[in-house]
């Protein structure tokens, strides 16, 4: 049965030693009180990110996996997109799905290729917005999907519910905007930023002058900003606009200040541009002009804490896999290595040489750091991290750091272990994100309200929760048991899919997310 890896292998509380990737009894060797060096285990790291794929969720016909949009029960009046999940080891080029509902007039969805979708890349075929149910009547619908050419070709029941029995705040639910100098804030009423958006609007402006006074460079125009009221990833994304989780419970943690900072460094980082921005630079620059990552933090002494932990990703490493290496360690690293750089060269030296990166012919961003390091600074990739390390070792690390880095690790690995599990459309490497000025224009709100909430999801997200209320106020032990309680119930979850507990097609989704 598969675990949390680092739940299950390296938590530790009260300062026991971190494990390998498999448990060891022997290793008991305590952070020091002190700065002098711990001995070093095997690191989390690399701690793949399985793939998105991997979920025990049964496949359906030829391993291929369905999942319907909104999430949760389908109602007449919604409009349902659909992700075709190609099995991993199929090729799929030159091939598309079709899609049809049997038995109606009006039939015919149409046909989608496969192609990537999001960070990992999943291969899928994505249908938009693509069966209106508005002229529905509720009932059982035969939903036929045909892998074209060969096949395979299977049809699944879908279930569409009355329109009365849509869950509140819908269906009055609309889009409503509130216009900043910095920004332009799209929410959706009846929500919790709704609710709370009188005493959230000097913050936002804050964040913004913020980050403008750290880049040194203004917003050319106002940021959109797409208020989600239910967490997908971990709480953030930026792309031309930036798009913020804010809710009430949020499980991925719960700081709207620091992500909202973090993206908007990204909006401006962007704007500033570079041939190749390479991501550990990318991320390492927000996470450093924010003074943290999920929170604010020393960054240079918990990075030197990984080191000591034997957490530390060589820089060659992290730079040519950055969103697939471990994401807690991947941030801290990043952040560190780009305020170490800043503090030893100033910073305009190194946007100088950040945004002359070019590309390399062979596609890797560590080659293309190296040749740039070698043209600004006269060092090697290597060298430059040599200094780096030798940077770290001179850091003074708190005790407690020790704790808080190795729950703050367990905390989001645990966050994305169930996402994986029981909130897949939240799962950051190919989460559901449908485009939000689009989503305005059509006046759709429930691809974004709609979040699974059967008794097993609140459970864990009231657990992940606790988790985080407690590492914030350095609550170590009583975090330690939260994680613990939600490794068994991801375990349980984990059991029931394989004894067959959640059935695929349920609800009109396949086999997640339903009540
Ligand atoms: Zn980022």
């Amino acid at each position: 049965m598969r675990r949390l890896l680092l739940l299950a292998f390296f938590i530790l509380i009260a300062c026991q030693a971190v494990g390998s990737l498999a448990p060891d009894p022997t290793d008991t060797a305590q952070p020091s009180p002190t700065n002098s060096p711990i001995p070093t285990h095997p690191a989390p790291t690399p701690t793949p990110t399985p793939t998105p794929t991997s979920t025990p969720i049964p496949p359906l016909e030829g391993g291929y996996l369905v999942r319907l949009h909104p999430d949760g029960p389908l109602f007449v009046g919604d409009q349902v997109s659909i992700e075709v999940i190609s099995p991993e080891t199929e090729n799929q080029k030159e091939k598309n799905v079709q899609i049809q509902i049997t038995g109606l007039a009006a039939n015919d969805l149409g046909s989608s290729k496969f192609e990537e979708h999001g960070i990992g890349g999943r291969i899928q075929a994505t249908f938009n917005w693509v069966w209106d149910t508005r002229d529905l009547q509720a009932g059982e619908y035969q939903v036929k999907y045909s892998v074209e050419p060969e096949g395979p070709i299977w049809t699944e029941t879908v279930s569409l519910l009355p329109k009365i029995e849509v869950p509140s705040p819908e269906p009055a639910a609309t889009w409503e905007t509130i216009v900043l100098d910095c920004c332009e804030i799209n929410f959706i009423s009846g929500t919790d930023f709704a609710q709370d958006v009188p005493e959230l609007i000097d913050l936002i402006q804050d964040q913004a002058e913020s980050s403008v006074d750290r880049m040194g460079v203004d917003f050319v125009e106002r940021i959109p900003i797409t208020i989600l009221p239910r967490v997908l990833g971990h709480g953030g994304f930026a792309g031309s606009e930036i798009y913020i989780s804010y809710i009430d419970s949020n499980y991925a943690g719960n700081d709207l200040s620091q992500v909202l900072h973090h993206e908007m460094i990204h909006i401006l980082d962007r704007r500033l541009g570079g041939e190749l921005r390479p991501s550990i630079l990318v991320e390492g620059l927000a996470v450093h002009l924010s003074d943290g990552h999920f929170k604010r933090e020393p960054l240079l002494p918990r990075a030197a804490a990984l080191l000591e932990l034997g957490w530390y990703l060589p820089l060659t490493e992290l730079a040519d896999s950055f969103y697939t290496s471990q994401h807690e360690i991947g941030y801290l690293e990043g952040g560190a290595l780009v305020e170490f750089m800043v503090n030893r060269y100033g910073y305009s030296a190194f946007d100088d040489f950040y945004r002359d990166i070019e590309n390399h012919s062979s596609g890797d961003q560590s080659k293309a750091l190296d040749l740039a390091l070698q043209e600004h600074f006269g060092l090697t990739l290597m060298q430059m991290e040599e200094q780096f390390k030798s940077e770290l070792y001179r850091q003074h690390i708190n005790p407690d750091m020790y704790e808080d880095v190795i729950l703050t690790v367990a905390y989001y690995e645990a966050v994305r272990e169930y996402q994986r599990l029981l909130d897949p459309s939240a799962y950051f490497l190919t989460a559901w994100l449908p485009d939000g000025e689009e989503m305005r224009q059509r006046g759709i709100v429930a691809d974004y309200l709609r979040r699974p909430l059967a008794p097993q999801n609140l459970v864990i997200e009231e657990l992940l929760v606790e988790v985080d209320r407690q590492l914030r106020v350095g609550n170590y032990l009583e975090a330690k048991k939260a994680l613990d309680q939600i490794e068994r119930e991801l375990d349980r979850v984990q059991e029931e899919f394989l004894i067959g507990a959640y059935k695929v097609g349920e609800a009109g989704a396949v086999g997640l997310g339903v009540d």
